[in-house]
């Protein structure tokens, strides 16, 4: 590979000392589960966020599963959510007893579109919970005017949006609980599973801490099951190492997006990415629509260049879902978007003579594949009028 989606190895090279040494105080120290490293993360996280409470737990899955039992989600509830996003969102609810209720999502944003939510209210409906689907945030201060008057919680999914801004407000602020993943390839990634539930909300702060270590209030006294959710301190020291350079990573995804989407934009056929105004898109995945997204994708592999489909197959169209009764054809935005995306690698180390790489190639199948269909009818996504 000459141009890799991702280069875990380059970001590791960048800060191995740091990581090692703060590795070597949670060794020194034997305290492999919670302890001062973990309520460290956990302390600098919520502040980043500017919120007052960040919960360490075992992954982004068991954040949301968590959130999710700490706000009383269960049997026969419904929570609001997008079909166009990781399993773990729809999972997490089907796993507490609920059941998801899909909204379509915005053709520019690929987020949940906000204006869809109130007709998909019933009785039934305990929350939503938006996705900050790539990096950018869902339109959250209308989601969160409909939740007060529904009365409704809202949970973000903010798994690939750590960093990201809306209106000045970052992600993770919004909502009654917000859910945070460290998986490796994350924008804030750890050494294996990890992630973390932050509000603003001490009560729900006490109740997530008792949850992740199996409901326990006092030692041995149980008045709810929990389960085991708590988070590693090896984790934590590898992420407190690396949290010192997420803004910086960040800003080189962005200023990488800002190369592609200019150089991207006149070619027929292909739509780079929107950023919303009053936005901080932090570009955890770059991802242009293409109608010929297939055929672009193998002509990317024959050059050498990564790239990666997020997500092949809406969320309401899973088998493990057909129970909830959806059908193909009920959320056209999701479907058509599942047929069209592509992620181009966008990471920090990425140089520009890679990205130049990517450029010329799609350059080029755009021009070989005007050749077999003069008028571009080959590639025309939605929103592109060609
Ligand atoms: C990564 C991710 C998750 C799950 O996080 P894990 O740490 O892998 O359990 C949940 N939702 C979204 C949108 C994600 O991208």
């Amino acid at each position: 590979m000459k141009v890799p989606l991702q280069d875990l190895k380059a970001g590791y090279q960048s800060v191995r000392s740091e990581i090692l040494q703060s590795v070597t105080e949670v060794m020194d120290s034997q305290q492999y589960i919670l302890g001062p490293k973990v309520a460290e993360l956990e302390a600098t996280v919520a502040s980043y966020c500017g919120v007052g409470h960040g919960i360490g737990v075992s992954s982004g899955t068991d954040a949301l599963l968590l959130a999710l039992m700490a706000l009383d989600v269960g049997h026969g509830d419904e929570v609001i959510t997008t079909p166009f996003t990781f399993f773990a969102t729809a999972g997490s609810i089907v796993r507490v007893g609920a059941n998801p209720v899909f909204v379509d999502i915005n053709p520019d944003t690929f987020n949940l579109n906000a204006g869809k939510i109130e007709a998909a209210i019933s009785p039934k409906t305990k929350a939503i919970m938006p996705v900050h689907l790539y990096g950018q945030i869902a339109e959250m201060e209308r989601i969160m005017n409909i939740a007060h008057r529904h009365k409704l919680h809202v949970i973000e999914d903010a798994a690939q949006a750590i960093g990201a801004r809306r209106n000045g407000n970052p992600a993770g602020s919004f909502g009654h609980a917000a859910c945070f993943s460290f998986y490796p390839t994350k924008n804030l990634g750890g050494a294996g599973d990890g992630g973390m539930v932050v509000t603003n909300d001490q009560a729900l702060a006490e109740r997530l801490k008792q949850l992740r270590n199996h409901g326990e209030e006092s030692r041995y006294q149980h008045r709810t099951v929990g389960m085991n959710g708590r988070m590693d301190g090896i984790q934590a020291a590898v992420l407190l190492a690396k949290f010192k350079h997420l803004d910086d990573w960040n800003s080189r995804r962005i200023e990488n997006a800002h190369y592609y989407t200019p150089r991207l934009k006149n070619i027929a056929g292909v739509v780079p990415p929107s950023e919303l105004p009053n936005s901080t898109h932090i570009y955890h995945q770059y991802v242009i629509r293409c109608r010929q997204r297939d055929r672009l994708r193998q002509f990317l592999t024959d050059r050498g260049i990564g790239s990666g489909i997020y997500y092949p197959l809406p969320l309401h169209l899973q088998a493990c879902f057909a129970n909830l009764g959806y059908h193909a054809g009920d959320f056209p935005a999701a479907e058509t978007a599942t047929q069209e995306v592509l992620a181009l690698p966008i990471y920090p180390e990425l140089t520009r003579e890679q990205q130049d790489m990517v450029i010329d190639a799609i350059t080029d199948f755009h021009r070989t594949e005007s050749k077999i269909s003069p008028n571009c009818s080959h590639c025309n996504p939605r929103g592109s009028g060609a």
